[in-house]
């Protein structure tokens, strides 16, 4: 290890806590996709900055966007004043949200307060106070509301909370489906057994006020829904007056291929809700339904829906259209899992390649279909070694989970496809 990063390790350890494992990297410079090493080395981010940065690392559009609004008027509290940009963001959002022209906006920080906000609204406008959510799900960990939701071994790592009235019910994982089914023939054996719970008193539907999910369950694995779920999901709540409550703080904004994920479905959904690459690299968050539901929003903090965030929010909004970036980000992602279903494991098994645009999971088994976790660790170290960074993902940390900038091109995918295929040679 070189002496500065040694320094720099310890200070971190020292100065610190974190609940993350971290790579040995240590990056205080970026720019695209790429991070910049204190050993000068530049590396390929397939995380996209924590997904948080769907333009890349200091796109110019967010940058002039930040400094005219920050000369503009500096930070300004929704609570305090109203404002232009503020205003511009709420009703770009309802125009490009899918089905909710109609709807209001809430503005936030955080996904984690998102789902926060979007559980109460959906208790105050139905008087129930239960909720439902998947197995594998993920929908955020600073607040006791957000991570009782989630199921992830990470979300849980010092116990599940103690918040009552969660049902958590399987996601339609088909590769590892609890029921030994399989999709299409299946017709959904996971969304029987959800009718069945209700029809066994199992769950009493008239106290669950929602169900949440993710369009592609990102933590629990990179898993898209598949074709179908949601339209028949959709009439399971609605028939029993339960919100459907759409998270796309992951999916949101061109990482699929699409503006938002649910887009992928012809479903609408009764609240939806949106942060991290909202504005591309700074914090926000949002909800949106319609004026009933939203008739209850409480508000989402004294810095959410903060001007400076609303500029880079108008900046990405428009870069992702000006530029095509919806077209490329699932002309990319093809081409990635593409590259990617061409590749040989020596060290463990490819079991499955799945995603939508550019948000790609890669599932890493061996004798048959026992989670390759340990392997999988070793091929994202590996692969940070050699300039590339990805995140993990699934129940069992067995998932290379690949999101790299919607800006990414060709000869920097291949560049990350022979690092993949070197990490998994033993
Ligand atoms: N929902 C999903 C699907 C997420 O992936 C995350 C964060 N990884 C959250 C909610 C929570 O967002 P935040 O970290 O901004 O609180």
């Amino acid at each position: 290890m070189n002496p500065d990063k040694e320094s720099w390790v310890m200070r971190d350890n020292a100065a610190l806590k974190k609940s993350y494992r971290f790579p040995f990297l240590i990056a205080n410079e970026a720019e695209g996709v790429y991070l910049k090493g204190n050993d000068g080395k530049k590396y390929l981010d397939f995380t996209s900055g924590g997904q948080t940065s769907n333009l890349g690392h200091k796109h110019p559009a967010i940058l002039t966007s930040v400094k005219e609004q920050m000369e503009r008027t500096g930070f300004s509290s929704l609570g305090w004043v109203l404002n232009d940009t503020r205003i511009r963001l709420a009703e770009e959002l309802k125009k490009i949200v899918p089905g909710k022209s109609e709807g209001y906006v809430g503005f936030c920080n955080t996904g984690s307060d998102a789902t926060e906000l979007s559980w109460r609204l959906a208790q105050d406008y139905t008087k129930r106070q239960m909720v439902i959510c998947h197995f594998g799900c993920y929908h955020g960990q600073p607040s006791m509301g957000a991570l009782a939701l989630n199921t992830s071994p990470h979300g849980r790592k010092y116990g599940a909370p103690q918040v009552p009235g969660i049902f958590y019910v399987p996601y339609p994982y088909c590769y590892r489906c609890l029921f030994k089914s399989v999709y299409p023939d299946c017709n959904f054996t996971c969304l029987d057994f959800i009718e069945y719970q209700f029809e066994s008193r199992v769950i009493p539907e008239e106290k669950v006020a929602a169900f949440f999910f993710e369009p592609v369950q990102v933590h629990g694995g990179v898993i898209p829904l598949p074709d179908g779920y949601l339209a028949r999901l959709s009439e399971i709540c609605q028939s029993r007056g339960i919100l459907l409550v759409a998270d796309e703080v992951t999916t949101g904004f061109g990482r699929t291929g699409k503006m938002f994920g649910v887009e992928h479905w012809d479903v609408d959904n009764d609240i939806i809700y949106f942060a991290k690459s909202i504005a591309s690299g700074l914090s926000l968050g949002a909800i949106i339904s319609n004026e009933g539901i939203m008739n209850n929003f409480q508000g989402g903090g004294t810095f959410s829906g903060n001007p400076i965030a609303c500029a880079a929010s108008l900046a990405n909004i428009q870069t992702i259209n000006e530029q095509g970036l919806l077209q490329h980000s699932h002309e990319m992602g093809e081409y990635l899992r593409k590259r990617l279903s061409e590749l040989d494991s020596s060290l463990c098994t490819i079991g499955d390649i799945r995603g939508l645009g550019l948000l790609t999971g890669v599932e890493l088994v061996k004798d048959g279909q026992k989670p390759a976790n340990k392997e999988t660790t070793q091929v994202i170290d590996r692969a940070a070694n050699k300039g590339l960074l990805m995140f993990p993902a699934g129940v069992f940390q067995n998932v290379l989970r690949l999101c790299p900038p919607l800006i990414i091109k060709k000869n920097e995918i291949d560049t990350a496809i022979d690092i993949i295929e070197k990490a998994l040679k033993t």
